[in-house]
């Protein structure tokens, strides 16, 4: 549209010469100033002239122009509130400098071109208050506080005012033309106060139109963060197109305007130039200037009440009481305003942000209510999972009081932080945005600063149409709506998450979105550290799986580089082996492995089986702790142990109990099969029943805790070594001697003698515990993390003993052998439920329960791991007899990029 580009040039231009225009707009009003009065004042009448009827007329006028007034005040209290909500000390300060700017100077140059008294700048300056609009002005605001450098700034002023320009024009002369209708009213008072009114539209317009957007271009210029160039009052790039957006005036609305200036200059050309002359007469004094547009006034009301109050020189004894009365009514007029200010004044800092916290007390209680029904709602759903949690205390919900105290210290943190922002230099890098900040602006701040700074643009987030927000007020109505969270753009979830409105962990729930939910909380982390998250991926994950399973407080996951060793010959069968490592050689040296045992094949049983859970019990004294341990031993007493654990579960079982006793302390070991799960739920839950069970008989056994750490989980303990824990497995393997050569490049002797000297004596002289092996851990681990085991129960399942002898005639082959006594392994539950960890366990064959005999798959998996753990110890133990470890591992650790096992195969 053409009216649209001349504007951006027009914005353009004031934003690239600001100094240009702000002078020559100063020049114009001071010169407005100066003008010399030309016409004569207007006849003034005596006050001893004035009648009875006028003096009533005068007070009317005045509780009238009192009324005004107040209203001007409060609709300056509301403008002032609502900036105020946006939170920016900037726009506030810029909107407010504009305003007080234009009010005072400009009215005042108005008023001397007028000729006009003094006296009626304080009702010029209401009037121009009444009409001001700040919206416009901080809409511009907001656009250039978006911009993140100079040009930006510019660019963004040029856009605003190419939106706002056309629409502002048409509705100035709207206004100037209806208001103007006043002054064809013939009530002398009221044309004065329109065409003031006018001239205020006019002054008002002109000046938002130069002096504006120059003093905004200049002062964030001026205000420009030092050495990064970032400037200090950024605010939100997200907002600019909706900002736009939203001020983009409605095309029939403007037509509807068109047409009615189109009218209302008829009806002004039809009063004011001849056709309704015989009773108007031209004023010229308080004409409009610039223009040949004569002030009408009617020659009835042809003395000025304002006037009438500025003349008391003439004391006369008739005229004291009329004295008196105006006397009254200009200082009850003062003191209504009077009142009316400190009133608000008290209202803003008294009673503004206790309003605040009553709200969010309603929004928690609601949002209670809500978390309540969703339960209900979610009965049977992936999110009901996080019930236990939240019962078991591990997640917790602020109380309501809670809310009222991180709420008034989300405050006190913010305002300490907005007063160290002013006080501290510009940051040399991004910091954290705040705390939290219950406002929308900070939001849209936080998220302008991630997109600003992220440039890896790998994720969806990055595309993201930018949004703008509505009030919390707003948001929280229709988060409390039957719309509820999905109608809410994520820039609004995350006003309410700062507003303590929505706990962060509850997202996935709260928006019926998993991803959604991930995606918002990033946003929230992006405040912090910008951009971290940029490589962490997020998008097209089951979620659902992972909700009150796996993880909480979601932002992401990890692809971890997942290789396959194998075939390993297993118990007849071939086996490729998934492998999740980020350590190059690894899954090299475990191939090759695998393929020295291809041809004699690897051996494997399970020897015991068993998940331990070690509470840790107290009786008053050790007699009575010992007397528990007998009765706990007691066949029959174990039975009714037994009964009441096995009645927790389809498929753990209790097996038996390992007591010890120390001091008043007893340690019961439940030892108990639990089918294909690694257990450790299922141990924890039939240990409380079952010590329940105990208490009946003991009910002064004190509970001290269902983990005495005699069971021992995911720390060093020699008890999971030597009893066993949850699978024990054996395997071996007879290597023939030339496989040993020929893939290996060693021989048996010095193999051998590598790994008595190792992994026998070179532990023991360590004083390890479990640790006779080469590298166990290596295979444990990717195979744990491939396959969705618990990764901290790496501990002790990688306890192992690697045994080599050489065997057959004459000893030219190798037996070679792993034991590993605590293989903690499943595959049900925990991470063997999240897809690509199930797709591991599905190359294995051994995906989740066997049906036909519970456990086996579980069996399977611990036969798989111990297997591989074999052919990684021969491989390695292999390249050390033979001196190739070094060598190997900076060609596929550091080296180049890629793997290249097909060279460590030669
Ligand atoms: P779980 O998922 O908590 O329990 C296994 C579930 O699968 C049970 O509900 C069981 O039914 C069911 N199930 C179906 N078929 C089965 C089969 N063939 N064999 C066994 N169970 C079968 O898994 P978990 O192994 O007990 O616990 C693993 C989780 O606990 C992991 O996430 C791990 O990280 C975590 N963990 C917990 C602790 C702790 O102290 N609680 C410690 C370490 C790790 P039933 O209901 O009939 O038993």
């Amino acid at each position: 549209m053409a009216a649209s580009r001349v504007f951006s040039a027009h914005g353009e231009l004031c934003a690239s010469h600001p100094w240009e225009v702000i002078v020559a707009t100063l020049t114009l009003a001071i010169s407005m100033l100066t003008v010399e009065q030309r016409a004569s004042r207007l006849p003034v009448a005596a006050p001893a002239a004035a009648s009875q009827a006028e003096e009533y007329s005068a007070a009317a006028d005045m509780i009238m122009m009192t009324v005004i007034r107040c209203v001007a005040v409060l609709y300056c209290y509301y403008q002032f509130c609502r900036l105020h909500k946006l939170g920016s000390k900037y726009i506030l300060g810029i909107a407010g400098l504009f305003t007080v700017f234009s009010s005072f100077v400009f009215s005042t140059s108005v008023i001397n071109v007028l000729h006009s008294d003094i006296s009626d700048l304080k009702d010029a300056l209401f009037f121009f208050l009444l009409l001001i609009d700040l919206s416009k002005a901080s809409a511009l605001a907001q656009l250039a506080l978006s911009a993140s450098n100079t040009e930006e700034v510019r660019r963004n002023i040029a856009r605003g005012m190419a939106t706002l320009g056309p629409a502002l024009t048409l509705d100035t002369l709207v206004e100037a033309l209806v208001i103007g209708v006043g002054t064809l009213s013939g009530v002398r008072r009221l044309e004065v106060l329109c065409c003031f009114a006018c001239m205020s539209v006019i002054v008002n317009y002109i000046v938002f139109m130069t002096f504006y957007p120059a003093c905004l271009s200049l002062i964030l210029e001026l205000s420009r963060a030092g050495k990064h160039g970032r400037p200090a009052w950024q605010e939100r790039s997200a907002i600019v197109r909706h900002v736009l957006q939203e001020e983009k005036p409605n095309p029939v609305v403007q037509r509807v305007k068109v047409i009615m200036s189109a009218g209302l200059v008829l009806v002004h050309a039809h009063s004011r130039w001849g056709l309704g002359g015989d009773d108007t007469t031209s004023v010229p004094s308080v004409g409009v200037p610039g223009t040949s547009l004569p002030l009408v006034v009617s020659p009835t009301t042809s003395v000025s009440s304002t006037a009438v109050y500025n003349h008391t020189d003439d004391f006369t004894a008739s005229s004291i009481r009329e004295y008196l009365l105006r006397w009254l009514t200009v200082s009850a007029d003062h003191i209504v305003i009077l009142i009316l200010l400190l009133a608000l004044a008290v209202k803003f800092v008294f009673f503004e942000s206790e309003e605040d916290i009553r709200e969010q007390m309603l929004v928690s209680d609601r949002a209670s209510d809500r978390e309540r029904r969703h339960r209900s709602y979610s009965h049977g759903h992936a999110f009901d999972r996080m019930r236990p949690m939240l019962e078991a205390g591990w997640v917790e919900v602020p109380s309501r009081e809670e809310l009222i105290a991180i709420n008034t210290e989300h405050k006190s943190v913010q305002t300490d932080h907005q007063e160290q922002q002013q006080q501290q230099p510009p940051p040399q890098e991004l910091k954290p945005v705040t705390e939290v900040s219950p406002t929308c602006q900070q939001a849209q701040q936080d998220i302008a600063v991630t997109e600003t700074t992220v440039n890896k643009t790998s994720l969806d987030e990055d595309k993201e149409e930018p949004q703008i927000c509505r009030s919390l007020e707003q948001c929280v109505d229709i988060y409390r709506s039957k719309e509820g969270a999905t109608a809410l753009t994520d820039e609004e979830m995350l006003q309410l998450v700062r507003a303590s409105v929505v706990p962060s962990y509850q997202l996935e729930a709260v928006v019926k979105d998993p991803e959604r939910g991930v995606g918002i909380r990033r946003k929230l982390f992006d405040a912090y550290k910008p951009g971290a998250l940029a490589d962490l991926p997020y998008t097209g994950y089951d979620y659902s799986k992972v909700l009150g399973a796996c993880c909480e407080n979601v932002v992401g996951y990890l692809p971890v580089p997942v290789g396959i060793a194998g075939p390993l010959l297993l118990d007849g069968q071939q086996v490729h082996i998934p492998m999740a490592t980020t350590e190059g050689c690894l899954v090299a040296s475990t191939n090759r492995g695998c393929r020295a045992l291809l041809s004699c094949g690897v051996a494997s049983r399970v020897v015991a089986d068993g998940m331990t859970r070690g509470p840790v019990v107290r009786f008053p004294s050790a007699a009575r702790a010992s007397e528990a341990m007998v009765w706990m031993q007691t066949p029959e007493n174990f039975e009714g142990i037994k009964a009441s654990f096995d009645g927790t579960s389809r498929f753990a079982r209790l097996i038996k109990l390992h007591v010890r006793i120390a001091g008043r302390h007893l340690f019961v070991r439940f030892v108990a099969t639990t089918g294909d799960a690694m257990g450790m739920n299922m141990l924890s839950k039939g240990t409380e029943v079952a010590l329940g069970y105990v208490q009946k008989t003991f009910p002064d056994m004190e509970l001290l805790s269902l983990s005495g750490n005699f069971c021992t989980d995911k720390k060093p303990a020699a008890v999971n070594w030597i009893e066993g824990r949850g699978k024990s497995v054996v395997c071996e393997a007879v290597v023939p001697g030339e496989v040993v050569s020929k893939v290996l490049k060693t021989t048996v002797q010095a193999l051998v003698d590598v790994n008595v000297s190792k992994n026998m004596i070179g532990s023991a002289v360590a004083g390890s515990v479990g640790g006779f092996n080469a590298h166990a851990a290596n295979i444990v681990t990717a195979i744990f993390i491939a396959t969705g085991q618990d990764p901290a129960q790496n501990v002790s399942s990688s306890n192992c003993m690697t045994l080599m002898e050489p065997w057959g005639e004459g000893g030219k082959d190798i037996h070679v052998s792993c034991t590993m006594p605590s293989l903690e392994i499943g595959t049900v539950g925990g991470g063997t439920v999240l897809p690509a960890q199930g797709a591991c366990l599905s190359m294995l064959g051994v995906k989740g329960a066997n049906e036909e005999s519970p456990g086996e798959n579980a069996k399977m998996l611990a036969r798989i791991v111990c297997g591989t753990v074999l052919a990684g110890e021969l491989s390695l133990m292999s390249a050390l007899a033979a001196g190739h470890l070094v060598r190997s591992h900076l060609r596929h650790n550091r080296a180049s990029v890629t793997s290249r096992p097909s060279e460590e195969k030669s």
